[in-house]
Protein backbone atom coordinates (compact mmCIF):
# COMPACT_ATOMS: atom_id res chain seq x y z
CA UNK A 1 0.00 0.00 0.00
CA UNK A 2 2.95 2.21 -0.39
CA UNK A 3 2.02 5.89 -1.50
CA UNK A 4 -1.16 5.27 -0.47
CA UNK A 5 -3.58 5.71 2.25
CA UNK A 6 -6.05 2.90 1.81
CA UNK A 7 -7.02 0.13 -0.34
CA UNK A 8 -10.12 1.48 -1.48
CA UNK A 9 -11.97 4.42 -1.44
CA UNK A 10 -15.78 4.69 -1.81
CA UNK A 11 -17.81 7.71 -2.94
CA UNK A 12 -21.38 7.04 -1.54
CA UNK A 13 -22.96 4.94 1.31
CA UNK A 14 -26.37 3.69 -0.32
CA UNK A 15 -26.88 0.10 -0.54
CA UNK A 16 -24.30 -0.35 -3.68
CA UNK A 17 -21.57 1.61 -1.68
CA UNK A 18 -21.93 0.12 1.65
CA UNK A 19 -22.02 -3.72 -0.59
CA UNK A 20 -19.05 -2.97 -2.09
CA UNK A 21 -17.51 -1.57 0.83
CA UNK A 22 -18.24 -4.41 3.00
CA UNK A 23 -17.09 -7.43 0.72
CA UNK A 24 -14.04 -5.30 0.36
CA UNK A 25 -13.38 -5.30 4.57
CA UNK A 26 -14.22 -9.05 4.75
CA UNK A 27 -10.99 -9.62 2.36
CA UNK A 28 -9.15 -7.68 4.89
CA UNK A 29 -8.55 -4.63 2.55
CA UNK A 30 -8.32 -1.47 3.76
CA UNK A 31 -11.90 1.04 2.64
CA UNK A 32 -13.39 4.03 3.47
CA UNK A 33 -16.46 5.13 2.11
CA UNK A 34 -17.27 9.35 1.65
CA UNK A 35 -20.56 10.17 2.18
CA UNK A 36 -22.65 13.68 1.89
CA UNK A 37 -25.17 12.49 3.99
CA UNK A 38 -25.13 12.10 7.76
CA UNK A 39 -26.43 8.41 7.48
CA UNK A 40 -25.96 5.51 5.56
CA UNK A 41 -28.54 4.17 2.82
CA UNK A 42 -28.88 6.60 -0.18
CA UNK A 43 -32.79 6.50 -1.41
CA UNK A 44 -33.53 3.89 1.11
CA UNK A 45 -33.97 6.86 4.28
CA UNK A 46 -36.64 6.61 7.08
CA UNK A 47 -38.16 9.56 8.87
CA UNK A 48 -40.08 10.18 11.94
CA UNK A 49 -43.06 12.54 11.71
CA UNK A 50 -45.33 12.67 14.90
CA UNK A 51 -44.42 9.33 15.89
CA UNK A 52 -44.96 7.62 12.40
CA UNK A 53 -42.23 6.09 10.48
CA UNK A 54 -42.31 7.51 6.94
CA UNK A 55 -40.24 5.38 4.53
CA UNK A 56 -38.41 8.26 2.19
CA UNK A 57 -40.72 7.50 -0.42
CA UNK A 58 -43.05 4.10 -0.35
CA UNK A 59 -41.06 0.96 -0.57
CA UNK A 60 -41.05 -2.86 -0.35
CA UNK A 61 -38.39 -5.28 0.34
CA UNK A 62 -39.06 -8.60 -1.96
CA UNK A 63 -37.82 -11.63 0.07
CA UNK A 64 -36.71 -13.47 -3.12
CA UNK A 65 -34.34 -11.17 -4.07
CA UNK A 66 -31.06 -13.26 -4.15
CA UNK A 67 -28.87 -10.83 -3.25
CA UNK A 68 -31.80 -10.20 0.08
CA UNK A 69 -31.58 -13.70 0.76
CA UNK A 70 -27.34 -13.97 0.41
CA UNK A 71 -26.33 -10.66 2.52
CA UNK A 72 -29.15 -9.97 5.13
CA UNK A 73 -30.54 -10.91 8.43
CA UNK A 74 -34.20 -10.94 7.45
CA UNK A 75 -35.00 -11.85 10.53
CA UNK A 76 -33.26 -9.36 12.87
CA UNK A 77 -35.19 -6.60 10.38
CA UNK A 78 -38.50 -7.96 11.81
CA UNK A 79 -39.93 -8.17 8.37
CA UNK A 80 -43.80 -7.35 8.66
CA UNK A 81 -45.38 -9.20 5.00
CA UNK A 82 -48.08 -8.14 2.41
CA UNK A 83 -50.57 -9.84 1.23
CA UNK A 84 -49.63 -11.62 -2.31
CA UNK A 85 -51.38 -9.97 -5.30
CA UNK A 86 -53.48 -7.30 -5.30
CA UNK A 87 -56.97 -5.51 -5.12
CA UNK A 88 -58.02 -3.42 -8.00
CA UNK A 89 -60.38 -0.81 -8.36
CA UNK A 90 -62.36 -1.04 -11.58
CA UNK A 91 -65.81 0.02 -12.25
CA UNK A 92 -67.97 -0.24 -9.10
CA UNK A 93 -65.71 -3.32 -7.49
CA UNK A 94 -62.59 -3.88 -6.00
CA UNK A 95 -60.96 -7.07 -7.80
CA UNK A 96 -58.82 -9.52 -6.63
CA UNK A 97 -55.48 -10.51 -8.49
CA UNK A 98 -53.98 -13.16 -6.47
CA UNK A 99 -51.92 -16.24 -7.18
CA UNK A 100 -54.53 -19.22 -6.81
CA UNK A 101 -50.84 -21.50 -5.46
CA UNK A 102 -49.96 -19.47 -2.63
CA UNK A 103 -52.83 -18.03 -2.18
CA UNK A 104 -55.62 -20.82 -2.10
CA UNK A 105 -58.30 -19.03 0.10
CA UNK A 106 -58.73 -16.28 -2.62
CA UNK A 107 -58.71 -18.89 -5.56
CA UNK A 108 -62.72 -18.18 -5.84
CA UNK A 109 -62.57 -14.81 -5.88
CA UNK A 110 -59.84 -14.49 -8.41
CA UNK A 111 -61.51 -16.94 -10.60
CA UNK A 112 -64.69 -15.50 -10.64
CA UNK A 113 -63.80 -11.80 -10.50
CA UNK A 114 -65.58 -9.64 -13.08
CA UNK A 115 -62.15 -7.68 -13.67
CA UNK A 116 -60.59 -9.79 -17.03
CA UNK A 117 -63.10 -11.77 -19.32
CA UNK A 118 -62.11 -16.14 -18.70
CA UNK A 119 -59.74 -15.61 -22.22
CA UNK A 120 -57.86 -12.91 -20.70
CA UNK A 121 -57.12 -14.60 -17.09
CA UNK A 122 -56.16 -17.51 -19.03
CA UNK A 123 -54.05 -15.68 -20.91
CA UNK A 124 -52.31 -13.84 -17.79
CA UNK A 125 -52.38 -16.78 -15.54
CA UNK A 126 -50.29 -18.57 -18.36
CA UNK A 127 -47.83 -15.72 -18.61
CA UNK A 128 -47.75 -15.45 -15.34
CA UNK A 129 -46.66 -19.33 -14.39
CA UNK A 130 -44.26 -19.20 -16.77
CA UNK A 131 -42.05 -15.91 -15.15
CA UNK A 132 -42.40 -18.08 -12.19
CA UNK A 133 -41.33 -21.32 -12.93
CA UNK A 134 -38.23 -20.19 -15.68
CA UNK A 135 -34.80 -19.59 -13.78
CA UNK A 136 -33.75 -16.32 -13.95
CA UNK A 137 -31.04 -16.88 -16.43
CA UNK A 138 -33.44 -18.05 -19.22
CA UNK A 139 -35.52 -14.54 -18.56
CA UNK A 140 -32.38 -12.52 -19.15
CA UNK A 141 -31.89 -14.54 -22.58
CA UNK A 142 -34.94 -13.89 -23.97
CA UNK A 143 -35.79 -11.61 -26.92
CA UNK A 144 -35.77 -8.06 -25.17
CA UNK A 145 -38.20 -5.10 -26.38
CA UNK A 146 -40.10 -2.66 -24.89
CA UNK A 147 -42.61 -4.30 -21.63
CA UNK A 148 -45.99 -3.02 -24.18
CA UNK A 149 -44.45 -4.58 -26.81
CA UNK A 150 -43.77 -7.79 -25.35
CA UNK A 151 -47.18 -8.11 -23.65
CA UNK A 152 -48.96 -7.34 -27.34
CA UNK A 153 -46.44 -9.73 -29.02
CA UNK A 154 -48.18 -12.76 -26.32
CA UNK A 155 -51.96 -11.52 -26.77
CA UNK A 156 -51.47 -9.50 -23.18
CA UNK A 157 -53.04 -6.39 -24.07
CA UNK A 158 -55.89 -5.27 -24.09
CA UNK A 159 -57.62 -6.29 -20.41
CA UNK A 160 -54.97 -7.83 -18.89
CA UNK A 161 -52.67 -5.07 -19.51
CA UNK A 162 -54.77 -2.34 -18.50
CA UNK A 163 -57.19 -3.22 -15.86
CA UNK A 164 -54.06 -5.22 -14.09
CA UNK A 165 -49.98 -5.25 -15.63
CA UNK A 166 -50.49 -1.76 -16.21
CA UNK A 167 -51.46 -0.37 -12.86
CA UNK A 168 -49.91 -3.05 -10.97
CA UNK A 169 -45.85 -2.16 -13.02
CA UNK A 170 -46.26 1.85 -12.81
CA UNK A 171 -45.83 2.28 -9.16
CA UNK A 172 -42.66 -0.72 -9.40
CA UNK A 173 -41.00 1.12 -12.64
CA UNK A 174 -42.24 4.22 -12.06
CA UNK A 175 -43.46 5.01 -15.49
CA UNK A 176 -46.53 3.95 -17.17
CA UNK A 177 -45.69 3.88 -20.30
CA UNK A 178 -44.76 0.44 -20.28
CA UNK A 179 -41.12 1.31 -22.15
CA UNK A 180 -39.59 -0.56 -19.60
CA UNK A 181 -37.14 -3.66 -20.66
CA UNK A 182 -39.41 -6.60 -20.89
CA UNK A 183 -36.35 -8.68 -19.42
CA UNK A 184 -36.09 -6.19 -16.20
CA UNK A 185 -40.25 -6.87 -16.38
CA UNK A 186 -40.01 -10.83 -16.52
CA UNK A 187 -37.91 -10.28 -13.18
CA UNK A 188 -39.73 -8.11 -11.33
CA UNK A 189 -42.93 -10.03 -12.03
CA UNK A 190 -40.74 -13.35 -10.87
CA UNK A 191 -39.57 -11.44 -7.71
CA UNK A 192 -43.24 -10.82 -6.68
CA UNK A 193 -44.16 -14.06 -7.50
CA UNK A 194 -41.83 -16.08 -5.97
CA UNK A 195 -41.02 -14.27 -2.32
CA UNK A 196 -43.15 -11.99 0.04
CA UNK A 197 -42.60 -8.31 -0.04
CA UNK A 198 -42.12 -6.73 3.41
CA UNK A 199 -41.33 -3.69 5.19
CA UNK A 200 -38.42 -3.81 8.36
CA UNK A 201 -40.35 -3.38 11.76
CA UNK A 202 -38.70 0.12 12.63
CA UNK A 203 -38.85 1.04 8.71
CA UNK A 204 -37.11 0.64 5.60
CA UNK A 205 -33.30 2.37 7.19
CA UNK A 206 -32.92 -0.69 8.66
CA UNK A 207 -31.29 -2.15 5.94
CA UNK A 208 -28.55 -0.24 5.30
CA UNK A 209 -27.67 0.31 8.77
CA UNK A 210 -27.67 -3.41 8.83
CA UNK A 211 -25.22 -3.15 6.22
CA UNK A 212 -22.98 -0.26 7.79
CA UNK A 213 -22.69 -1.89 10.89
CA UNK A 214 -20.61 -4.82 9.92
CA UNK A 215 -18.18 -2.32 8.29
CA UNK A 216 -15.15 -1.31 11.31
CA UNK A 217 -15.78 1.43 13.15
CA UNK A 218 -15.02 4.80 11.34
CA UNK A 219 -14.97 3.32 7.63
CA UNK A 220 -17.73 5.67 6.61
CA UNK A 221 -17.47 9.54 6.80
CA UNK A 222 -20.57 10.98 6.83
CA UNK A 223 -20.71 14.70 5.81
CA UNK A 224 -18.11 14.30 3.33
CA UNK A 225 -19.04 15.31 -0.42
CA UNK A 226 -15.97 14.54 -2.65
CA UNK A 227 -15.70 16.92 -5.22
CA UNK A 228 -13.84 15.34 -7.96
CA UNK A 229 -12.24 11.33 -8.25
CA UNK A 230 -9.25 10.37 -10.47
CA UNK A 231 -6.53 7.98 -10.72
CA UNK A 232 -5.92 6.99 -7.44
CA UNK A 233 -7.20 9.73 -6.06
CA UNK A 234 -10.16 11.39 -4.56
CA UNK A 235 -10.72 15.48 -4.00
CA UNK A 236 -13.11 16.59 -0.78
CA UNK A 237 -13.90 19.46 1.32
CA UNK A 238 -11.18 17.28 4.00
CA UNK A 239 -8.56 16.89 1.08
CA UNK A 240 -7.30 14.11 -0.83
CA UNK A 241 -7.05 10.49 -0.33
CA UNK A 242 -5.35 8.62 -1.91
CA UNK A 243 -5.87 4.78 -3.11
CA UNK A 244 -4.95 2.00 -5.10
CA UNK A 245 -8.54 1.92 -6.63
CA UNK A 246 -11.71 4.07 -6.76
CA UNK A 247 -14.98 3.17 -6.60
CA UNK A 248 -17.82 5.59 -8.07
CA UNK A 249 -20.90 4.53 -5.89
CA UNK A 250 -23.11 7.59 -5.83
CA UNK A 251 -26.69 8.25 -7.81
CA UNK A 252 -26.42 7.80 -11.58
CA UNK A 253 -26.88 11.58 -11.65
CA UNK A 254 -23.78 12.46 -9.61
CA UNK A 255 -21.86 9.38 -10.92
CA UNK A 256 -22.37 11.44 -14.01
CA UNK A 257 -20.63 14.52 -12.61
CA UNK A 258 -17.60 12.86 -11.25
CA UNK A 259 -16.82 10.58 -14.26
CA UNK A 260 -17.79 12.71 -17.53
CA UNK A 261 -17.76 9.48 -20.13
CA UNK A 262 -20.54 7.73 -18.07
CA UNK A 263 -24.12 8.21 -19.78
CA UNK A 264 -26.77 9.33 -17.31
CA UNK A 265 -30.24 7.42 -17.40
CA UNK A 266 -33.82 9.38 -17.65
CA UNK A 267 -34.38 9.31 -14.20
CA UNK A 268 -38.42 8.56 -12.83
CA UNK A 269 -39.45 10.33 -10.44
CA UNK A 270 -42.35 9.31 -7.30
CA UNK A 271 -44.12 10.95 -5.02
CA UNK A 272 -45.86 9.41 -2.08
CA UNK A 273 -48.48 10.79 -0.11
CA UNK A 274 -48.93 9.83 3.98
CA UNK A 275 -52.18 9.79 5.75
CA UNK A 276 -53.14 9.07 9.06
CA UNK A 277 -56.78 7.71 8.95
CA UNK A 278 -58.62 7.33 12.06
CA UNK A 279 -60.34 4.41 11.01
CA UNK A 280 -58.29 1.62 8.81
CA UNK A 281 -59.94 2.27 5.12
CA UNK A 282 -59.31 -2.02 4.62
CA UNK A 283 -58.24 -4.40 7.12
CA UNK A 284 -55.61 -6.27 4.74
CA UNK A 285 -52.02 -5.64 3.95
CA UNK A 286 -52.61 -5.17 0.22
CA UNK A 287 -51.67 -3.02 -2.66
CA UNK A 288 -54.83 -1.34 -4.02
CA UNK A 289 -54.60 -0.35 -7.73
CA UNK A 290 -56.23 2.75 -9.84
CA UNK A 291 -57.57 0.46 -12.80
CA UNK A 292 -59.15 3.14 -14.72
CA UNK A 293 -57.77 6.86 -14.03
CA UNK A 294 -54.51 6.04 -12.61
CA UNK A 295 -54.93 9.06 -10.46
CA UNK A 296 -52.83 7.18 -8.46
CA UNK A 297 -50.35 4.07 -8.89
CA UNK A 298 -51.15 2.35 -5.70
CA UNK A 299 -51.84 2.46 -2.06
CA UNK A 300 -51.51 0.49 0.58
CA UNK A 301 -52.53 0.43 4.83
CA UNK A 302 -49.16 0.08 6.03
CA UNK A 303 -49.99 -0.20 9.35
CA UNK A 304 -51.85 -3.60 8.38
CA UNK A 305 -48.68 -5.15 7.54
CA UNK A 306 -46.20 -3.39 10.47
CA UNK A 307 -48.64 -1.44 12.88
CA UNK A 308 -45.38 0.26 14.59
CA UNK A 309 -45.29 2.21 11.74
CA UNK A 310 -47.63 4.30 13.95
CA UNK A 311 -47.68 5.54 17.43
CA UNK A 312 -51.06 4.86 18.15
CA UNK A 313 -54.92 3.40 17.11
CA UNK A 314 -54.35 5.66 13.51
CA UNK A 315 -53.92 3.72 10.30
CA UNK A 316 -51.16 4.93 7.79
CA UNK A 317 -52.23 4.92 4.06
CA UNK A 318 -49.36 5.13 1.81
CA UNK A 319 -50.05 6.33 -1.45
CA UNK A 320 -47.71 6.41 -4.41
CA UNK A 321 -48.11 8.93 -7.54
CA UNK A 322 -46.20 8.76 -10.38
CA UNK A 323 -43.99 11.96 -11.12
CA UNK A 324 -44.09 15.14 -11.26
CA UNK A 325 -42.72 15.43 -14.58
CA UNK A 326 -40.21 17.72 -14.84
CA UNK A 327 -42.40 20.33 -16.24
CA UNK A 328 -45.56 19.32 -14.85
CA UNK A 329 -47.79 20.71 -12.48
CA UNK A 330 -47.25 19.77 -8.69
CA UNK A 331 -49.46 16.58 -7.37
CA UNK A 332 -52.00 17.86 -5.31
CA UNK A 333 -52.75 16.06 -2.23
CA UNK A 334 -56.29 17.19 -1.86
CA UNK A 335 -57.10 15.25 -5.54
CA UNK A 336 -54.62 12.42 -3.66
CA UNK A 337 -57.50 12.13 -1.40
CA UNK A 338 -60.78 12.40 -3.39
CA UNK A 339 -59.21 9.46 -5.36
CA UNK A 340 -58.58 7.27 -2.18
CA UNK A 341 -62.19 8.26 -1.34
CA UNK A 342 -63.33 5.72 -4.49
CA UNK A 343 -60.52 3.62 -4.11
CA UNK A 344 -61.33 2.30 -0.63
CA UNK A 345 -64.86 3.39 -0.88
CA UNK A 346 -64.73 5.37 2.27
CA UNK A 347 -64.65 9.02 2.72
CA UNK A 348 -61.45 10.37 3.41
CA UNK A 349 -62.15 13.96 4.56
CA UNK A 350 -61.09 13.44 8.22
CA UNK A 351 -57.52 11.77 7.60
CA UNK A 352 -54.90 13.93 8.27
CA UNK A 353 -52.25 15.02 5.49
CA UNK A 354 -48.74 13.65 7.61
CA UNK A 355 -46.91 14.62 4.98
CA UNK A 356 -45.98 14.53 0.95
CA UNK A 357 -42.56 12.52 -0.24
CA UNK A 358 -41.02 13.84 -3.39
CA UNK A 359 -38.38 11.69 -4.86
CA UNK A 360 -37.68 13.57 -8.89
CA UNK A 361 -34.54 11.00 -9.04
CA UNK A 362 -36.12 7.92 -7.92
CA UNK A 363 -35.29 5.52 -10.62
CA UNK A 364 -33.03 5.27 -13.38
CA UNK A 365 -35.18 4.37 -16.59
CA UNK A 366 -34.23 0.56 -17.42
CA UNK A 367 -35.19 1.21 -21.27
CA UNK A 368 -34.04 -1.60 -23.70
CA UNK A 369 -31.26 -2.26 -24.73
CA UNK A 370 -30.32 -3.77 -21.35
CA UNK A 371 -28.47 -6.42 -22.61
CA UNK A 372 -27.73 -9.20 -19.57
CA UNK A 373 -29.22 -6.23 -17.45
CA UNK A 374 -25.28 -5.79 -16.20
CA UNK A 375 -23.58 -3.05 -17.47
CA UNK A 376 -19.58 -3.04 -17.27
CA UNK A 377 -18.51 -2.01 -13.32
CA UNK A 378 -14.52 -1.84 -14.27
CA UNK A 379 -13.28 1.39 -16.09
CA UNK A 380 -9.97 0.60 -16.46
CA UNK A 381 -7.21 2.38 -14.40
CA UNK A 382 -8.41 1.27 -11.21
CA UNK A 383 -11.30 3.24 -11.63
CA UNK A 384 -14.74 1.14 -10.99
CA UNK A 385 -18.16 2.74 -10.65
CA UNK A 386 -21.42 0.99 -9.24
CA UNK A 387 -25.20 0.95 -8.32
CA UNK A 388 -28.36 0.70 -9.28
CA UNK A 389 -27.75 1.87 -13.16
CA UNK A 390 -25.25 -0.46 -13.59
CA UNK A 391 -27.49 -3.34 -12.72
CA UNK A 392 -31.48 -3.03 -12.33
CA UNK A 393 -33.38 -0.36 -10.37
CA UNK A 394 -33.84 -1.72 -7.29
CA UNK A 395 -32.94 -2.48 -4.17
CA UNK A 396 -31.62 -6.23 -5.68
CA UNK A 397 -29.62 -4.33 -8.88
CA UNK A 398 -27.78 -1.81 -6.26
CA UNK A 399 -26.70 -4.87 -4.34
CA UNK A 400 -25.96 -6.79 -7.37
CA UNK A 401 -24.12 -4.22 -8.34
CA UNK A 402 -22.20 -3.85 -5.06
CA UNK A 403 -21.37 -7.37 -5.47
CA UNK A 404 -20.02 -7.73 -8.29
CA UNK A 405 -17.51 -4.32 -8.02
CA UNK A 406 -15.98 -5.88 -5.41
CA UNK A 407 -15.30 -8.67 -7.32
CA UNK A 408 -13.88 -6.46 -9.74
CA UNK A 409 -11.65 -4.43 -7.60
CA UNK A 410 -10.23 -7.62 -6.08
CA UNK A 411 -9.39 -9.30 -9.52
CA UNK A 412 -7.93 -6.00 -9.93
CA UNK A 413 -5.29 -5.06 -7.18
CA UNK A 414 -4.48 -9.29 -6.96
C1 LIG B 1 -39.48 6.30 -3.87
C2 LIG B 1 -38.68 5.08 -4.20
C3 LIG B 1 -39.30 3.83 -4.19
C4 LIG B 1 -38.55 2.68 -4.48
N1 LIG B 1 -39.17 1.47 -4.36
C5 LIG B 1 -38.41 0.35 -4.42
C6 LIG B 1 -38.98 -0.91 -4.08
O1 LIG B 1 -40.15 -1.01 -3.67
N2 LIG B 1 -38.19 -2.01 -4.19
C7 LIG B 1 -36.89 -1.95 -4.62
O2 LIG B 1 -36.23 -2.98 -4.72
N3 LIG B 1 -36.31 -0.75 -4.93
C8 LIG B 1 -37.04 0.39 -4.82
N4 LIG B 1 -36.47 1.60 -5.08
C9 LIG B 1 -35.10 1.64 -5.66
C10 LIG B 1 -33.97 1.49 -4.66
O3 LIG B 1 -34.20 2.22 -3.48
C11 LIG B 1 -32.69 2.01 -5.34
O4 LIG B 1 -32.53 1.32 -6.57
C12 LIG B 1 -31.42 1.79 -4.50
O5 LIG B 1 -31.59 2.23 -3.19
C13 LIG B 1 -30.25 2.54 -5.16
O6 LIG B 1 -29.07 2.40 -4.38
P1 LIG B 1 -27.67 2.95 -4.89
O7 LIG B 1 -26.67 2.59 -3.85
O8 LIG B 1 -27.44 2.50 -6.28
O9 LIG B 1 -27.82 4.54 -4.97
P2 LIG B 1 -28.20 5.65 -3.88
O10 LIG B 1 -29.15 5.10 -2.89
O11 LIG B 1 -28.64 6.85 -4.65
O12 LIG B 1 -26.83 5.95 -3.11
C14 LIG B 1 -25.88 6.90 -3.55
C15 LIG B 1 -25.22 7.56 -2.36
O13 LIG B 1 -24.16 8.39 -2.83
C16 LIG B 1 -24.16 9.59 -2.07
N5 LIG B 1 -23.48 10.61 -2.89
C17 LIG B 1 -23.88 11.10 -4.09
N6 LIG B 1 -22.96 11.99 -4.57
C18 LIG B 1 -21.97 12.05 -3.64
C19 LIG B 1 -20.75 12.76 -3.59
N7 LIG B 1 -20.35 13.60 -4.56
N8 LIG B 1 -19.94 12.61 -2.49
C20 LIG B 1 -20.31 11.77 -1.49
N9 LIG B 1 -21.48 11.05 -1.50
C21 LIG B 1 -22.29 11.19 -2.58
C22 LIG B 1 -25.63 9.86 -1.82
O14 LIG B 1 -25.83 10.74 -0.72
C23 LIG B 1 -26.16 8.46 -1.55
O15 LIG B 1 -26.07 8.12 -0.19
C24 LIG B 1 -37.17 2.78 -4.82
C25 LIG B 1 -36.56 4.03 -4.82
C26 LIG B 1 -37.29 5.16 -4.49
C27 LIG B 1 -36.58 6.49 -4.42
Amino acid sequence: MAGTDVDVAVVGAGLAGLATAVDLTAANLTVVVFERGDRPGGRVATDRVDGFTLDRGFQVLNTSYPQVVRRLDLDALEPRSFSPGALVRYGHGLHRVADPRRSPGYLSSTLFSELLPWRSKVALAAYLAEVAVMPASRLREREETTAAEALRRRGLDGPPTERFLRPFLSGVLGEDGLETSSRFVDLVLRSFLRGRTVVPATGMSAIPEQLAARLPDGTVRYGTTVEQVGRGQVHHAGGTTRARAVVVATDPTGAGRLLPSMPVPAMRALTTCYHAAPVPPLAEPTLVLDAEERVVANSVVLTAAAPSYSPDERALVATSVLGPDRDGPPIREDVVRRRLAFLYGVPTDDWEHLRTVVVTHALPAATPPLGDLRRTVDLGDGMFVTGDHRDTPSIQGALASGTRTARAVLRSLA
